[in-house]
């Protein structure tokens, strides 16, 4: 078994130590894709675009829906 003590962080563009990772376990090393600050970045867009998304299909619904929903 191969130990890893680097790992190069796709958004960093340079290799980082896997401490910097944070632990993932659907991942085959155990660490995340993209380092620490960089999964933060990623988890805040990925939150931002859901919203988002939300918010679009909220504008979409009839007249009706939204007072189904209280909106
Ligand atoms: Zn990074």
């Amino acid at each position: 078994m191969i130990v890893q003590f680097e790992k190069r962080c796709p958004k960093c563009g340079h290799d980082r130590p896997v401490t910097d990772f944070p632990k993932n376990a659907g991942s085959p090393d155990g660490r995340g894709f993209y380092c620490r600050a960089h999964h933060n970045e990623a988890n805040a867009a990925s939150k931002a675009r859901k919203k988002a998304e939300y918010e679009a299909a909220v504008a979409e619904l009839s007249d009706s829906d939204r007072a189904r929903l209280g909106r």
